[in-house]
């Protein structure tokens, strides 16, 4: 394709990096390259972590230093000021505790999302807030709700809850005249529940501006008809409809239980048709941006590069505010970076909560990153590169 944008300049995707940080990143991404030591470090890091071993100190300056912004949300704001500053790179905040299913802790969460709301109002760094949907109540219910199955009245009232949780949340973004949240997406047999509810909050919120964004997973096959459908729901109730592309995060989990369960996978049959359907999900919505605002969250050069032809091709500015990428931290600054030098407008989701909290996370992208293999090694050579870019400038001085 042709060449839109050079992914290749490591001295903007690195500047905000010391050297030494530079080193750590290369010495992670060279551990996590290796599905075997991965794998191994999920046991043996949770054993020592049971037994009391001291390793909180290691996991916090390898791991957690260089996917998770900080502890607390006034301790991303190095992080926050560090992307912004350096970069012009937009940080949507990601209180990644995950796995935790008592009331009290959605209540918490919650709470947490007011606050991270009220922290983003004054900040220019911070225009989005995001949340996962089972983050506010128990994945039962969300499945329950998708299938149309009979509740109890408990059930019922745990709803109502859920409900209640998303709609304070939602309106409280909607009293600022700026910010805009992101709901993430889950897995399919939840997806329908928090549809229902997401359309809910658009109906009510989304009618002066857009301010709530739903998810929308490419990698499943059924995924360009919602689209199609949320254009005609955009059109027939004259609101704005705010739509995150993403490819899909739990394929293995989504085939595993289609198979177990006897029903068709919702996943596309393979990566090629996976990431057609991701393009064509990024040409429906450009062909009709007269409903929808756009944002893509990945980490693959070429979906960026559509995306920006697409741009290009419509006479758009590269910062029509309509239009947004988005990263996870501690990867791809590559992407980040040079993005946003050219102009366009960027963000990466800071993930933050105590180390303890954010440990499954942690593995999840240790795993991920293991996994989608190529990324990885595209990751350890560009950081590979500046390293040797920057010696190369040290001697020349
Ligand atoms: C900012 C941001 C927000 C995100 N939010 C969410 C979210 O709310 N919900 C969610 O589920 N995920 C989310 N993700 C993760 C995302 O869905 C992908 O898992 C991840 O970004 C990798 O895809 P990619 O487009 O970056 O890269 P690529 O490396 O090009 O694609 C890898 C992806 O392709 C798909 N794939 C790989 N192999 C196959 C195969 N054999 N058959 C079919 N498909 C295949 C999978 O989805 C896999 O994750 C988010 C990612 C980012 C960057």
């Amino acid at each position: 394709m042709h060449n839109v944008i050079n992914f290749e300049n490591t001295e903007n995707a690195f500047h905000y990096k010391s050297d030494r940080k530079l080193r750590k990143a290369a010495f992670i991404y060279t551990i996590i390259s290796k599905a075997w030591l991965v794998k191994l470090a999920k046991p043996t890091t949770n054993f020592l972590l049971r037994i009391g071993f001291p390793i909180d100190p290691f996991l916090k300056h390898t791991v957690f230093e260089q996917f998770c912004g900080g502890e607390t949300i006034s301790s991303c704001q190095t992080t926050v000021n560090d992307l912004y500053k350096t970069g012009k790179v937009h940080s949507i905040l990601d209180y990644s505790v995950e796995g935790k299913t008592d009331e009290a802790f959605f209540d918490h969460t919650l709470q947490t999302m007011l606050e991270v709301c009220k922290h983003a109002m004054d900040s220019k760094a911070i225009p989005f807030l995001v949340f996962k949907p089972t983050g506010l109540g128990r994945s039962e219910i969300f499945e329950k709700i998708s299938a149309n199955e009979t509740m109890t009245t408990e059930e019922i009232e745990e709803w109502h809850r859920i409900t209640q949780r998303f709609d304070t949340l939602c309106s409280r973004v909607a009293t600022t005249d700026h910010l805009k949240i992101m709901i993430d997406a889950e897995e399919s047999w939840l997806q329908n529940a928090v549809d229902l509810l997401v359309e809910k909050m658009m109906l009510k919120h989304n009618v002066e501006r857009t301010v709530i964004y739903t998810t929308v997973q490419m990698y499943r096959w059924d995924r360009l008809k919602y689209l199609q459908h949320l254009h005609a729901f955009g059109n027939d109730n004259n609101i704005r409809i705010g739509i995150k592309l993403v490819r899909g995060a739990y394929m293995e989990k989504e085939r595993e239980r289609a198979r177990i369960k006897g029903y068709k996978s919702p996943i596309c049959s393979d990566k090629r048709v996976t990431d057609l359907n991701f393009d064509d999900g990024i040409s429906f919505a450009m062909d009709h941006l007269e409903v929808f605002d756009i944002f893509i969250g990945t980490h693959n050069e070429i979906s960026c590069r559509i995306l920006i032809k697409k741009l290009m091709e419509r006479g758009l500015k590269n910062d029509d505010p309509r239009i947004w990428f988005g990263q996870l931290y501690g990867m791809s600054d590559h992407i980040s970076y040079n993005l946003s030098a050219n102009g366009y407008n960027t963000s990466k989701y800071v993930p933050f909560g105590t180390l303890k909290e954010v440990i499954p996370y942690l593995f999840r992208r240790a795993e991920e990153n293991t996994s989608v293999g190529t990324q990885t090694s595209r990751e350890l050579s560009l950081i590979k590169k500046e390293i040797k870019r920057r010696k190369k400038v040290a001697v020349a001085q």
